[in-house]
């Protein structure tokens, strides 16, 4: 059997992170990216450099694979459903038109009895006014956002006078919920009721950026039981086939809410490399290009450090042992805030 041809769109580290799992697995991979740089060219098979709405270059792209998958969910609508038509994508668009926007995933995880935190929709500044009951609050951008970015504060409504925030977009402000932990949980569905999931992540974030994330999670069992069941429950409702993560608060009163759905592999994951039998990313590709489902097996535990900014130099630099796994995204710029690589430790080996 000639090799199956994989298409990826993105080309940031979780593209470059699905291109090394496709590797082992004998898997080609075409990575198309509107970034000259991505370091997800480092990786590839083949790389296309195209804006996402440039119909020749999605053509040849389209041609040059079997299946279609992402590493991002801020792809629009349209360009997926119409590279559906040509060569499957999966997770299929639809999945992507209720999650890349705020409130629709939020009104899809209430039609479901999740816990979510109190929101509402914001389009201009009255509205925050109107939901003073609701500070202290966030108020994130209802696209595009991602560690943090689009997300302002709000302590009270005197917060607005300094602030500054462009009502040119559209917002939801959520209640601040007071966290005692945060943990996600990594699924790969195959098919219905047809599926792998990871234990529990516990996560801990720096500037709204994760900065470490540990297995075991600290958690008790009914909130790990509970995390995994929505996992699923979320996955079932969407149809979703491949990876995706679902993450989640636990307040300090003890309730567990949903905070968002990552359509794809998840940066949290990423320990999943060294831990698991099958990694997050092998499992996603598995599931997308329909191979064999494969039971998961824990090996050991670990935690993982992102590394951000110019923490990269000193890391770059150091020696490591064998439990220590460092992954370099080969990034050209260093910048601050921005994940430049990460390091796996593992424990029990
Ligand atoms: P992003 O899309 O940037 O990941 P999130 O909504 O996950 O945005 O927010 C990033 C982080 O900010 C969360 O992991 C959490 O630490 C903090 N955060 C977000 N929403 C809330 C909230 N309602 N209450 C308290 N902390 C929050
Ligand atoms: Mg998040």
């Amino acid at each position: 059997m000639s090799k199956i041809s994989l298409g990826i769109i993105g080309g940031g580290q979780l593209g470059s992170l699905l291109c090394a799992a496709a590797k082992n697995i004998n898997i080609e991979t075409v990575i198309i990216s509107d970034d000259e740089d991505s370091p997800a060219k480092h990786f590839a098979d083949h790389f296309i450099y195209s804006k996402y709405d440039n119909k020749e270059n999605l053509k040849k792209f389209s041609s040059m694979v079997d299946k279609i998958t992402y590493e991002f969910e801020n792809i629009p609508y349209g360009v997926l459903s119409k590279l559906n038509k040509v060569k499957k994508v999966d997770p299929h668009p639809e999945v992507i038109k209720v999650l890349q926007h705020r409130y629709s995933e939020k009104n899809f995880l209430i039609k479901n009895k999740i816990r979510i935190t109190k929101f509402e929709k914001i389009v201009n500044e009255s509205d925050i006014r109107k939901n003073r009951d609701l500070l202290p609050g966030i108020l994130k951008t209802s696209t595009l956002g991602y560690d943090g970015k689009g997300q302002y504060k709000l302590r009270n409504l005197e917060d607005l006078d300094y602030l500054n925030i462009s009502f040119d977009r559209e917002f939801v402000l959520e209640k601040m919920v007071y966290i005692e932990k945060e943990i996600s949980v990594v699924i790969t569905r195959f098919s219905k009721d047809n599926y792998e999931i990871y234990e529990p992540i516990e996560n801990l974030h720096e500037e709204q950026i994760l900065k470490y994330s540990t297995i075991p999670a600290q958690i008790n069992p009914s909130h790990f039981k509970k995390s995994k069941e929505w996992a699923k429950l979320i996955s079932e409702e969407l149809q979703y086939i491949g990876t995706l993560c679902v993450e989640f608060f636990i307040d300090i009163d003890q309730n567990l809410y949903v905070n968002e759905i990552a359509p794809r592999v998840h940066n949290s994951g990423h320990l999943t490399i060294n831990t698991y039998n099958i990694n997050q990313f092998e499992n996603h590709i598995r599931a997308v290009c329909g191979l064999k489902k494969i039971k998961l097996k824990k090996i050991c535990n670990a935690k993982m450090i992102n590394i951000i900014g110019d923490e990269i130099i000193y890391y770059r630099n150091k020696k490591y042992n064998e439990k220590e796994f460092f992954y370099d995204y080969l990034k050209k710029q260093i910048k601050p805030k921005r994940k430049m690589g990460h390091l796996t430790i593992i424990e029990n080996k």
